[in-house]
């Protein structure tokens, strides 16, 4: 008999989601006319932008005359390029150190590949759960969680002691709060000082506002020997049902193997090349047309869109006297829960009085409890009527 993978068993947080549709299911029941709002979603809900469309469409249509097979596990050279130049000019990252994939989710889960199990990793709580569920079927053991509290801001702090991998999101996910770069000096230095390598999710760049939070992680002095950072077309530009990411790998993070000092530029190269035939060309060509002026311009209006809902979220919440964080520098809210409820308490009484759904914090972690998600991708209507259903809460 073949057996199952042991790590399956050791899986944790997936549970949520099941339990909301219930709970939703059961609503539908007792009140069939009731019109819930999703709040909670982390998906885009504008259209694609339609120059995106349109380069998407002519590339099928190029495809219909010629012949184009797969290509380059690693990604065009034409994405890599404007890769490169538009979101690294000035800071040394080549096109070759940009790997295409189809979403930061398959990259900051495969990356595991290229440690040894005995690694030591660093995970927030609260954090995106694919990186503590791809570490546990990954059989990674030594796993040390980072709180991200009101005392810490929201972030996390580096360890107190030497961790081989760390995982970072900023900004962050789902606090939606962003480091400074006086916070990811500290990571970087930690990394640095512990031979460590920072995984740095920057899935919501796109989103920041703040001046002293930074683009890009490398940024930061030193940053270029041991971080890796992911990227994605998903939310800045609306390709969550596309599909387009880039991992920007520079050629000095080195591991080591037997003694011996590795490139992890080769081993992800490597690893690609066994594990992945690339990004098809119609998508690729849609993900560099966000570069061109049309792109740039109305993929930037559908970020500025989401984060004027994210103010107007946070504003009405705080004008009835609510206590929540983040929805400057990412559309996310992060909403203490009022009169010590639980998450899952506030959950229940914004579903039951108001109609909103909302993430409970705990399906981030442990470290969320006492709060509650909220997304802004959203439209201006359904912002509005829930914050006027919220007004039943106070
Ligand atoms: N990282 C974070 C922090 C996210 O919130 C998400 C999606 O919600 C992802 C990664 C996945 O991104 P992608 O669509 O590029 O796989």
């Amino acid at each position: 008999m073949a057996q199952g993978s042991i790590h399956f068993k050791r899986l944790k947080g997936s549970y949520i989601f099941p339990i909301i549709e219930k709970k939703l299911e059961e609503l539908k029941k007792d009140f069939p006319a009731a019109h819930v709002i999703n709040m909670g979603i982390g998906d885009t809900s504008l259209p694609l932008a339609p120059s995106v469309a349109k380069a998407i469409s002519s590339a099928v249509e190029e495809m219909s005359l010629t012949s184009y097979g797969y290509g380059p596990s690693a990604g065009y050279a034409f994405l890599r390029e404007a890769v490169a130049k538009n979101e690294y000019a000035n800071l040394e990252i080549t096109p070759e150190e940009i790997f295409i994939s189809d979403g930061i989710n398959t990259d900051i889960t495969g990356i595991l590949d290229l440690f040894a199990p005995s690694c030591s990793i660093a995970i927030p709580t609260p954090s995106y759960p694919a990186y503590l569920n791809a570490s546990i079927l990954a059989g990674k053991e030594n796993i040390h969680f980072m709180p991200c509290t009101e005392k810490t801001g929201f972030v996390p702090i580096p360890p107190d002691h030497p961790c081989d991998i760390i995982y970072l999101c900023s900004p962050h996910n789902p606090t939606g709060v962003a480091m400074d770069k006086e916070r990811l000096l500290q990571f970087v230095e930690y990394a640095k000082k512990n031979h460590s390598i920072i995984l740095f999710d920057n899935a919501y760049g796109a989103f920041v506002q703040s001046k002293n939070v930074p683009n890009s992680i490398f940024e930061i002095p030193g940053a270029d020997k041991v971080c890796l950072e992911f990227r994605s077309f998903s939310k800045s530009a609306g390709f969550t049902g596309l599909r387009c990411s880039y991992l920007a790998l520079p050629k000095k993070v080195q591991t080591i193997i037997e003694n011996e000092p590795h490139s992890l530029h080769l081993l992800w190269d490597k690893r690609q090349s066994i594990r992945f035939n690339g990004v098809s060309y119609p998508i690729q060509k849609g993900a560099s047309s966000c570069y061109l002026p049309e792109g740039k311009k109305e993929t930037g209006l559908q970020v500025k869109h989401y984060m004027t809902l994210a103010k107007k979220l946070k504003d009405g919440l705080k004008k009835a006297g609510q206590t929540c964080f983040g929805g400057e520098d990412s559309p996310y809210i992060w909403w203490k829960t009022p009169d010590g409820l639980s998450s899952w308490e506030f959950f229940d009484l914004l579903l039951e009085k108001c109609q909103l759904l909302a993430i409970p914090g705990p399906g981030f972690g442990e470290g969320g409890e006492g709060y509650i998600r909220l997304s802004a991708f959203s439209t201006e209507e359904k912002t509005e009527k829930a914050l006027e259903r919220l007004q039943k809460l106070v």
